[in-house]
């Protein structure tokens, strides 16, 4: 399949991009790694009548701790990130989590801005995101905004960044020392699309658990963070009754669709399974 007839624009700088995409209007697009928009353009699920490659700013690329926090440029490929020295000490549960995501040859280009941009409702970085509480950085004409993870993803495809804005910087809280977190899935082969994942992040304070994060994704395209699950959860001590109540409220709250790779009643033993598995994990590990 081919794409339909665009124009090409190779951004020079942030503000550059942010310009060309003002002038232009509703059909521009930006171009990062391609590694979600160019297999949409040639299916012609997107049709951008200008592209504004941004693959050569560099200074969008870094991966470092500051003030507390992992700053990851928008255009930090996943390898980078996963590879970066400062990922693995501040946020463990990114590492964890990118082992499931996408192959090598994809995550060599694919960036952490345009995974989150896209929303694809089966990608796992909007929902670990939202479990780290990172928020993002959206850069426009009129200068820069800070949107909390939680409130970034508007629905499936659809993010909080405006037609004539771009994504600069993801900032992700150092996780605390002694947090227990996990994340599993299943998929077909190693590095498709999970069919179900599921996250889960907490401290254990006096044998009871605090800051309960979990989430799920395959649940429902509107389903990530699942805060009635979280409720149940905080401030109750993790035995067998509680992980296996949580799990089944996952369940009640999940909505999946049937697709080509499995059906509703499949997925929801799905989100069972891997819901109780990261919950246990999860609290192994902040018990030790
Ligand atoms: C075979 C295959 C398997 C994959 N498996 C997985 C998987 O298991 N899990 C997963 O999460 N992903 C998976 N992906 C997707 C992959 O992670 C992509 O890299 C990612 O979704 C898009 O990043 P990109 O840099 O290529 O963005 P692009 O494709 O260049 O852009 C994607 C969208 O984001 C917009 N955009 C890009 N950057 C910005 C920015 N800075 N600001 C505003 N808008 C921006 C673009 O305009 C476009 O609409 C897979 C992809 C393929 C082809």
């Amino acid at each position: 399949m081919k794409p339909s007839p665009f124009e090409y624009h190779r951004a020079s700088s942030i503000e550059d991009a942010i310009a060309a995409l003002a002038r232009h209007g509703e059909g521009a697009l930006l171009l990062a790694g391609g590694q979600s928009l160019i297999p949409m353009m040639n299916l012609g699920l997107a049709t951008p009548d200008l592209l504004v490659d941004v693959g050569n700013l560099s200074d969008l690329r870094y991966v470092r701790v500051q003030d507390g926090s992992l700053r990851i440029g928008a255009l930090a490929t996943h390898s980078a990130i996963m590879g970066a020295g400062p990922s693995a000490l501040a946020c463990p549960m990114l590492i964890v989590a990118y082992q499931s995501v996408a192959h090598h040859t994809i995550r060599n280009r694919g960036t952490l801005g345009g995974n989150i941009c896209h929303a694809d409702p089966a990608s796992e970085m909007p929902l670990v995101l939202m479990l780290l509480d990172a928020s993002m950085v959206i850069r426009g004409a009129r200068g820069e905004r800070v949107v909390a993870a939680d409130n970034f993803f508007i629905d499936a495809f659809e993010t909080q960044v405006g037609p004539a804005e771009m994504l600069t910087e993801i900032r992700i809280p150092a996780q605390a020392a002694g947090e227990g977190y996990a994340f599993e899935e299943m998929s077909q082969r190693k590095g498709d699309f999970a069919i179900v994942s599921a996250g889960c992040r907490l401290s254990m304070r006096e044998g009871r658990m605090m800051n309960v994060h979990f989430g799920l994704t395959g649940a429902g395209d509107r389903k990530r963070r699942m805060s009635v699950v979280e409720a149940r959860l905080e401030g109750a001590v993790p035995d067998d009754r509680v992980l296996t109540d949580a799990a089944e409220l996952a369940v009640v709250n999940a909505d999946p669709s049937d697709d080509i790779h499995a059906d509703v009643a499949y997925k929801l033993d799905l989100v069972r399974a891997l819901s109780r598995r990261v919950l246990t994990s999860a609290v192994q590990m902040a018990a030790k």
